[in-house]
């Protein structure tokens, strides 16, 4: 695997979702592929790389291999499409977040603006509802999408008997067996759990049960401050809970986050109610008279302390997912970490099975999955299919959003390239000021010689939808002088992301 595909993104426009009609489900007796008529392509699962927001590398994958001629079978066992992307990760938990944001802000951040409101509650069970009508619309669209493309859709848990034939235990009950001249692996990836704590999606949950609490807790104890700790968190702070993140190393947002960045979120978060426990190990957690006693230390080993709460929430990452497949039976290779061992070509050790998505390497991102579907179908019909590693974006939906693509400070300072560093803050932004939402910054990372992108960091608000500038110009190898001679529109928020390539490129205007 080449050292890019640990960093990475790509681009490309989704179809439009097909709202309407239910796929009807194949059943075992009908028109199944057999020994003298198999499958071009069979995927087995069929998460996030085909739905068209948020993708899951199956699904995706599925209906890229029957646009391009390839007799096409999906296997998943969930029952509904989309994978985690759609059904427990991505859609629901940026519904919650973007509901819970508009909650806050209406308790608390109108009157200043001159709109006064009063009487303002919480549905809880209204906005559950929200979410879950949010996951139904998707989930039955991709369901129309496959319909339209004639993609094969099974519902059920696929296992490998040889490397050619799948055989699928039917959620309706029964057996049947495919054969596929191409198969995909794409089963994606699970909660990691802690040693010792076992997960009951109440009072202990991971990010599943944090979408679907019955009520606010007085208190929750987040373990681990990457993403899920920091979205999820936010999502129960908003809504009034008291929220503590206990994250082992020394700042909040998991890999990929820039130093400089990851401290000046701490800071917003810490102001929004959150607080955090950083360079502090969980050594434990039981319930205790109806509440969970967490006991921490320090991560490097000291005092132990026992913290209270009413839910705690266990987000400390996610492992590759491939119980059952019966990998070891057709010798696919599988490396320490759980993931399923894949060259640039999707290739796995075995002929004829590739491997996608968040099972093998790579960051676990719903979209990274979808390229990957896409591109593992195209080498199957075409022989050419690609995926540029180097620019695949990041982004965390809390308020500010933070986001990302290329390489950190710290990465540069590793390699030892000389680079220039260009920072425009958002308090210095019309829009953000008329708006009211001045907390962040840009920061564009440079090569010293060239000039040419390397890196781009984005805290603040729309952070989310302006990284995708920043990828297009990675994709096209821009310097930052390209970005800052590019008009860009006033009175934007982007304004300040052309300000910073502006910073970069040693032509300020607006920054002291
Ligand atoms: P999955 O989506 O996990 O799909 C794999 C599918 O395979 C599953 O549906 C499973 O049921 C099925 N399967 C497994 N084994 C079998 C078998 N033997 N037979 C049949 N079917 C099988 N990423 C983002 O980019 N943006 C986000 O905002 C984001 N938010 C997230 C929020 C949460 C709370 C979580 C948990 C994750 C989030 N992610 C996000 C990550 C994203 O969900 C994953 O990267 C993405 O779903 C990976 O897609 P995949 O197709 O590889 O795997
Ligand atoms: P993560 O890897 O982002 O963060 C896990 C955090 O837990 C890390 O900061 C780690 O240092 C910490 N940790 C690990 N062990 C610990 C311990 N014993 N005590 C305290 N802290 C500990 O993982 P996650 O937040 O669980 O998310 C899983 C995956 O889902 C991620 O790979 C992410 O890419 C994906 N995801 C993405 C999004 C998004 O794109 N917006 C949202 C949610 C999830």
């Amino acid at each position: 695997m080449p050292n890019s595909m640990q960093a990475g993104l790509h681009l490309r426009s989704r179809p439009s979702l097909l709202q309407s009609a239910f796929v009807s489900v194949i059943q075992a007796s009908r028109s199944l592929a057999t020994h003298s008529e198999p499958y071009d392509t069979v995927v087995i699962g069929g998460g996030l790389s085909g739905i068209p927001f948020s993708g899951v590398a199956g699904y995706v994958a599925a209906i890229k291999a029957a646009q391009l001629g390839l007799k096409t079978v999906c296997i998943e066992k969930r029952g509904t499409l989309g994978g985690t992307c759609l059904n427990v990760g991505c859609i629901p938990s940026k519904a919650m977040l973007n509901n819970s944001h508009i909650y806050h802000a209406t308790q608390h951040d109108m009157k200043h603006r001159g709109i006064e409101v009063s009487n303002v509650s919480l549905n809880l069970e209204e906005m559950l509802k929200y979410k879950d009508k949010a996951v139904a619309g998707l989930t039955r669209g991709v369901e129309a999408l496959f319909k339209a493309n004639k993609v094969d859709y099974i519902k059920g848990t696929a296992s490998f008997v040889t490397p050619t034939k799948v055989a699928v235990d039917l959620n309706e009950g029964g057996e049947t067996e495919l054969e596929g001249k191409n198969i995909i692996i794409a089963t994606g990836s699970e909660v990691t759990p802690f040693p010792g704590i076992e997960i009951d999606e109440k009072q202990i949950i991971s990010s599943t049960g944090a979408l679907s609490l019955q009520g606010v807790p007085k208190k929750m104890i987040v373990i681990g401050g990457g993403v899920i700790g920091v979205e999820m968190g936010s999502v129960w702070s908003r809504l009034g809970s008291e929220v503590t993140v206990v994250e082992f190393v020394g700042a909040i947002g998991g890999a990929g986050m820039d130093g400089e960045v990851a401290k000046a979120f701490q800071k917003i978060l810490t102001k929004q109610g959150m607080k955090f426990k950083l360079n502090t190990k969980v050594i434990g957690a039981e319930k205790v008279d109806g509440g969970v006693q967490v006991k921490v230390e320090a991560a490097k080993g000291g005092k132990e302390e026992t913290l209270d709460c009413d839910v705690l929430l266990v987000s400390i990452g996610r492992r590759p997912y491939t119980k059952g497949l019966n990998l070891e039976n057709i010798g696919v290779e599988v490396d320490g970490k759980g993931r399923v061992v894949v060259d640039d070509q999707f290739n796995t050790s075995v002929k004829n099975v590739k491997c996608i998505g968040d099972v093998t390497f790579g960051p676990m991102l719903a979209h990274k999955a979808e390229e990957e579907g896409v591109a593992a179908a195209e080498i199957i019909a075409t022989g050419h299919g690609h995926v540029n590693y180097d620019a695949i974006p990041s982004v965390v939906y809390t308020h500010p959003e933070v986001a990302w693509v290329g390489q950190t400070e710290e990465d540069l300072k590793n390699t030892g390239i000389q680079y220039k560093v260009g920072n425009f803050p958002f308090s210095a932004n019309s829009r953000a000021k008329t708006n009211s939402d001045t907390a962040g910054f840009v920061k564009f990372m440079v090569e010293k010689e060239t000039d040419r992108i390397l890196g781009v960091q984005i805290i603040g608000p729309g952070a989310g939808e302006m990284i995708a500038t920043a990828t297009l110009a990675m994709e096209y190898g821009a310097s930052s002088e390209d970005v800052a001679r590019t008009c860009h529109a006033h009175p934007t928020l982007s304004e300040a992301f052309k300000e910073a390539a502006m910073a970069a490129s040693g032509r300020p205007i607006h920054n002291f």
